[in-house]
């Protein structure tokens, strides 16, 4: 089956309202005719609303980058899910490695988070990938298929569809140093074969796994012609209009 290629732009703590509206703006003109893909950005959440105002109409979703289990209640600090859904949220990103590193993400947390996200019509983009010294000492497939069984335990096939996956080996992000295609496709494969161990082969089919690690129009084509491949999640070239641009336009 075809899936339609999703590119979503991670703009981590940068681009407060204005400019991130401003990067909105330039988007809504770039991306007019952009195809066949399916695009979405993750302001920080400071700037969620003024760049919801910027893309109203254009089919450009908005995500938010961090989500607390619960939905209401004395948790300072945090991100409701139902609240990013009410003010026109579409998405959230799950078990980044920034989060995962920086904040003590745990997959046990990612799996209450990705089931509060589906329980108020919020889809996760769920990230998982190795470290460095986990790629060397051949454990790739033991940490993305531990990460995968944890974060989707307790989720009914038919929930799945509301998923994303991205890939992200964290050697990758933000460093410059992208997976090659065949290093990429592989992974891919092996998180696809997971799905079709551990549900029915329609999972597996329907799923979009995202590649993410350092994506820059000069390589996107060639990572999103692998078959696996479904789209990417970009971090540092997303922040630049004209080279998200030219990463959609490089797929579309
Ligand atoms: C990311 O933060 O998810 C990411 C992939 O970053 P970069 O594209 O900058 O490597």
């Amino acid at each position: 089956m075809t899936r339609r290629p999703f590119i979503a732009g991670n703009w981590k703590l940068n681009l407060p309202p204005e400019p991130a509206a401003e990067v909105a703006r330039k988007l809504r003109h770039l991306l007019a005719d952009r195809g066949n893909v399916d695009v979405a950005v993750f302001p920080t959440a400071l700037s969620i609303t003024a760049v919801l105002d910027c893309l109203q109409g254009t089919g450009i979703e908005v995500g938010v980058q961090e989500v607390h289990p619960a939905a209401s209640g004395a948790f300072t600090g945090a991100n409701s899910p139902a609240m990013a859904r009410k003010i026109g949220c579409t998405r959230a990103l799950v078990g980044h490695s920034e989060r995962r590193q920086i904040f003590g993400e745990t997959d046990r947390g990612v799996n209450q988070k990705v089931k509060a996200c589906l329980a108020h019509g919020l889809l996760p983009v769920v990230c998982i990938g190795e470290t460095l010294e986990q790629r060397q000492a051949d454990q790739v497939d033991l940490v993305v298929h531990g990460q995968l069984a944890t974060a989707l335990d307790g989720l009914q096939p038919d929930q799945l569809s509301a998923l994303t996956l991205a890939y992200e080996p964290v050697w990758a992000i933000g460093t410059g140093q992208t997976a090659t295609p065949d290093q990429a496709q592989a992974v891919h494969a092996s998180i696809r074969g997971w799905l079709r161990a551990h549900f029915p082969a329609y999972v597996a089919e329907e799923m979009r796994i995202q590649y993410g690690g350092s994506v820059k129009p000069a390589n996107a084509a060639e990572l999103l012609r692998c078959p696996d491949i479904d789209g990417a999640l970009v971090g540092g070239a997303s922040l630049d209009p004209d080279s998200f641009a030219g990463i959609i336009t490089a797929v579309g």
